[in-house]
């Protein structure tokens, strides 16, 4: 087993990660403070692997309440995030009772923020079951709801006791989610860690193939180094920014193509590529480097290549994301290969970027 701990001074936690975590309910049974828990997830993953964690927890003398949510980005809404409340005062859950998130980032976001405001608060503990939750969302303590105006408007930040990410979970999962998970762990040797990068390219085939070994690698550095960024800028005052690498431009094409069309991660790889491609417009980053990093991409089963919606239409789209501030577009650069910043781009140049990177 893998151990990665989240050093917050106020709350620190450990990511454990292992094949066949779900059933050692002897990590999660120490942090309950009263017997109890609710398990929220959804119909998609509730018939996978829902009996076997609450057959092992009421083993325990665990009272179990599963809470079975419909699957999809379209229910992280108000109304959903309610069924929650409802399920949990229907049942007199108390401010003891932990809620245990069982499911993919869209579950890990909303159980996280019902967890966050029921009775000012409960014990949260987080089961992702998606590559891209046990790699990203799950880590962090960022929680949220959508509004119809807008992604992730509606939320907090709120820290788990404990994240367990199960890689036999991963046995299931569909290839373009696998994929969309491997964009975001390719986005963390971009940050700041070439030598995770050059380690992905030489293992990107057995990746590909879901071996065990490289998987909890994978898993345990891209946690390593979302923690290490967390721990240093929990609030996103500043350097946590780096994280969005590729998703100014990936919010602008998922928004452009109407979300759904392309998973956040497919999205965030051609984010990624028109990055690079505006970093080496800027002279910062060699022709080859941009051909091991689209190469890289492309092995990991992602687009490189973003849709064709027009300079004018992404501009216009880049400038309503959040991450505005004071009216200059934030992108995240890089200064070479496996170094990444915080910088501002000119229109020419985000110009000529979409040119050469858009179909
Ligand atoms: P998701 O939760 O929608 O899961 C993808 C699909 O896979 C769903 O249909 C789900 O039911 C299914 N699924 C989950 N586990 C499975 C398994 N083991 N086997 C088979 N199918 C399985 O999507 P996601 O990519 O996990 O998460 C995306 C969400 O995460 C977005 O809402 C995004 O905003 C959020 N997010 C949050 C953070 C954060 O820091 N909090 C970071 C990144 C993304
Ligand atoms: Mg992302």
């Amino acid at each position: 087993m893998r151990l990665v701990k989240l050093d917050l001074d106020h709350a620190p936690y450990d990511i454990l990660i292992a094949r066949d975590l779900l059933t050692q309910v002897q990590h999660i049974l120490p942090l309950l403070p009263q017997k109890r828990v609710a398990i929220v997830t959804n119909e998609t993953v509730a018939p996978l692997y829902l009996p076997q964690l609450q057959v092992a927890l009421e083993a325990n003398g665990v009272q179990v309440q599963a809470i079975v949510l419909p699957d999809g980005e379209k229910y992280k809404t108000w109304e959903t995030l309610n069924l929650i409340f409802d399920g949990l005062l229907g049942a007199r859950a108390e401010r003891k009772t932990t809620l245990i998130a069982l499911g993919g980032g869209v579950i890990g976001d909303m159980t996280g923020f019902a967890a966050a405001v029921y009775q000012r608060g409960v014990p949260f503990i987080q089961i992702p079951t998606t590559l891209l939750a046990q790699v990203d969302s799950s880590v962090g303590g960022k929680t949220a709801i959508n509004h119809p105006l807008g992604k992730n408007m509606i939320g907090s930040f709120y820290q788990p006791k404990l994240v367990l990410a199960d890689l036999s979970t991963l046995d299931t999962l569909p290839p373009r989610e696998f994929s969309a998970g491997l964009a975001e762990i390719i986005k963390y040797g971009l940050i700041d860690d070439l030598a995770f990068f050059e380690w992905l390219e030489a293992n990107i085939d057995v990746l590909m193939a879901r071996d065990t070994d490289a998987l909890a690698h994978a898993v345990e550095h891209s946690c390593q180094n979302k923690a290490r960024i967390v721990a240093a800028d929990e609030k996103e005052h500043g350097q946590r920014a780096l994280l969005n690498l590729g998703h100014t431009f990936g919010h602008a094409i998922e928004a452009g193509l109407g979300y759904g069309a392309w998973l956040h991660g497919e999205a965030v790889a051609a984010g990624m590529v028109l990055a690079a491609l505006a970093s080496k417009e800027l002279g910062q980053i060699s022709a080859t480097d941009l051909e091991r990093i689209t190469a890289l991409i492309a092995k990991a089963g992602l687009p490189t290549v973003s849709p064709a919606l027009g300079a004018e239409r992404y501009l216009d789209l880049m400038a309503q994301d959040k991450k505005v501030d004071a009216g200059k577009i934030k992108f995240i650069l890089m200064r070479r290969l496996g170094e990444s910043y915080i910088g501002e781009l000119t229109v020419p140049v985000i110009q000529a970027a979409l040119t050469a990177g858009c179909a």
